[in-house]
């Protein structure tokens, strides 16, 4: 056996996404204890870098060092408890997740079902909270990764602060790529990934809860069920000023990683990093309508950063695929879930959104179609 040297792909898939050099670099640098002090001040500015991303000032801002899914399992556990009740909208596959996470801590969840190719249905949601006024929490995907359509995650949380119910939202594809104001929509649990917009390595899942979520915790009557993900215990390690105490040994040089790729997001301007996905998602949908590729999602619903395409007819999914992959390193999406077979999802997230990765995934798609 030999060290492992992997190839220099572009990686235009739904993640993980292209990581920038300067983050690559930042993780190769020396590891040193988690609980030292510069450590522990590289993540007071961390927590700093995080609020500014989801645009809160929530204090109970972290990375859960774990991916994702452990993200949105640390929302349901943490906040839902056996017997309650929560209105799950499901437009795909991350949707269906939830549902089962809410399953399984012994909950029911009310389904709000919406097309695998369209956003949440905002009067759909409104009519779930009429008829179950007693449900908890409304939880939905703000980005579906799946199928590559956003929904209105302003107008979903008005709707349930009004019965004071608390919003749980997966932002893992969104945060950094599409608008998302934490504070200003009332969003009370939101989660997020390393590995898309953010373009760091895949691992972490940054996390925010509301002081509302941090009070539906603290009156919890039976103790969470998980314990690496009881926030309780982890607030201990994440709240500083020198009396940080022992949870888990961080995943230090990935937490250096996430600070650069914060600071990176930071001096572009959320603003203008919103922007450039949408303009580099402009340029794509151009390219791709000369090859007669059409969109699964309706325009005003799109993400800029995933674009799920139909696959032409008579084309072979997986050995275009396989091209891209072997002849131009490149790598492209599968559908997935009901879109397995059906469509391509084609990422352009963070530092992955540039003007090249374009022209290279235009190029490359043409000559292989050909
Ligand atoms: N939620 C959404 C919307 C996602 O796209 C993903 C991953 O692709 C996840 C949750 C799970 O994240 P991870 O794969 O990092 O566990």
């Amino acid at each position: 056996m030999q060290s492992f040297n992997p190839p220099r792909r572009t990686l235009l898939g739904p993640g993980p996404s292209d990581i920038s050099p300067q983050v690559l670099q930042a993780l190769a640098r020396p590891t040193i204890g988690h609980l030292d002090p510069l450590f522990i001040n590289m993540m007071d500015e961390l927590k700093t870098l995080l609020k500014y991303a989801f645009q809160t000032e929530n204090e109970f801002t972290i990375a859960i060092s774990a991916p994702g899914s452990a993200g949105m399992e640390a929302c349901f556990v943490n906040l839902i408890e056996p017997g309650e009740k929560v209105i799950v909208c499901r437009n795909g596959v991350f949707g269906e997740r939830m549902r089962e996470n809410v399953a399984r801590c012994g909950a029911e969840a009310v389904l709000v079902d919406d097309e695998w190719s369209s956003a949440v249905s905002v009067d759909k949601v409104a009519q779930a909270i009429e008829e179950n006024p007693d449900a908890v929490a409304v939880a939905f995907v703000h980005a579906e990764t799946s199928t590559g359509a956003v929904s209105d995650a302003e107008a979903i949380a008005k709707l349930a602060k009004q019965k004071d119910m608390l919003v749980i939202v997966d932002a893992v594809t969104s945060l950094g790529g599409v608008p998302l104001y934490v504070d200003n929509w009332g969003l009370d649990a939101v989660y997020s990934g390393s590995q898309k917009c953010l373009s760091c390595v895949p691992g972490l899942s940054p996390l925010t809860f509301s002081q509302q979520a941090i009070d539906k915790i603290q009156a919890r009557k039976n103790p969470v069920q998980s314990w690496f993900l009881d926030q309780s215990l982890v607030l201990g390690y994440w709240s500083g000023e020198g009396k940080r105490s022992y949870h888990h040994t961080a995943p230090v040089n990935s937490l250096y990683a996430l600070h650069e790729a914060l600071l990176i997001l930071k001096n572009e301007g959320l603003e203008n990093a919103w922007q450039r996905h949408q303009q580099m998602h402009q340029l794509l949908k151009q390219g791709l309508s000369k090859l007669g590729i059409e969109f699964v999602v309706e325009e005003e619903q799109r993400l800029p950063q995933l674009n799920a395409v139909y696959i032409p007819q008579g084309v072979d999914d997986a050995e275009v695929r396989q091209r891209l992959l072997n002849d131009y390193n490149l790598e492209i999406g599968a559908g997935l879930g009901a879109l397995a077979g059906k469509a391509w999802r084609i990422g352009l997230m963070g530092y992955g959104a540039r003007r090249e990765n374009v022209a290279l995934c235009l190029r490359a798609l043409e000559e292989v179609l050909k």
